[in-house]
């Protein structure tokens, strides 16, 4: 699952600033810092991995990304960053995330007119696209894997031989309206 979706639960405490005044409601600052300290951690041993160098930019763009539930283009990311990170341009925005697809870290969705959009999940998994607003949703995991797990294994390797192609991964998009809850 995507990295950043899980919000930092900090637990409110109570307490009076002078006793039998005043009361107030604050979160606990340390467990808030310990746990973005871990994230960040995270996101530096992940690029490591891969080879790619954790500049400020590369892992503003990489929490955006993986905080994201919407499959956003690289305009809506750059907008979503530029406001807290210095130096970040649209070109950079693109390069890197060209960066995270070869590194495996992200993948592209393909879209009408060439538009594509990018996600943080690089797992195999299915959409639901909408025709009216273009708007793209992961289909639920586990109802999504049911699905995978029913394509026939045999009539993959078919495909593979009839082709001539090596299947590295299966993406599956349900196109149609959303018709309301
Ligand atoms: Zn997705």
């Amino acid at each position: 699952m995507p990295l950043m979706t899980d919000r930092p639960q900090a637990p409110i405490i109570s307490y009076r600033e002078t006793p039998g005044v005043t009361t107030r409601r604050c979160y606990r600052r340390p467990n808030l810092v310990t746990m973005i300290k871990a994230k960040r951690d995270h996101i530096h041993d992940l690029f490591s991995q891969q080879g790619l160098r954790c500049t400020l930019q590369r892992r503003s763009l990489y929490q955006a990304l993986a905080a994201s539930t919407d499959h956003p283009t690289a305009e809506q990311l750059y907008n979503d960053v530029i406001g807290h990170t210095p130096g970040m341009s649209l070109a950079t925005v693109y390069n890197t995330l060209e960066a995270f697809c070869q590194a495996g870290l992200a993948q592209k969705l393909w879209g009408k007119g060439g538009s594509v959009r990018y996600e943080a999940n690089t797992h195999n998994h299915l959409h639901t696209r909408c025709d009216k607003s273009g708007a793209v949703h992961d289909v639920p995991e586990d109802i999504g894997q049911k699905v995978l797990k029913s394509i026939s294994r045999s009539l993959l390797k078919q495909i593979e031989h009839e082709m001539g192609f090596k299947i590295d991964r299966i993406q599956i998009e349900l196109c149609g309206q959303y018709t309301g809850p």
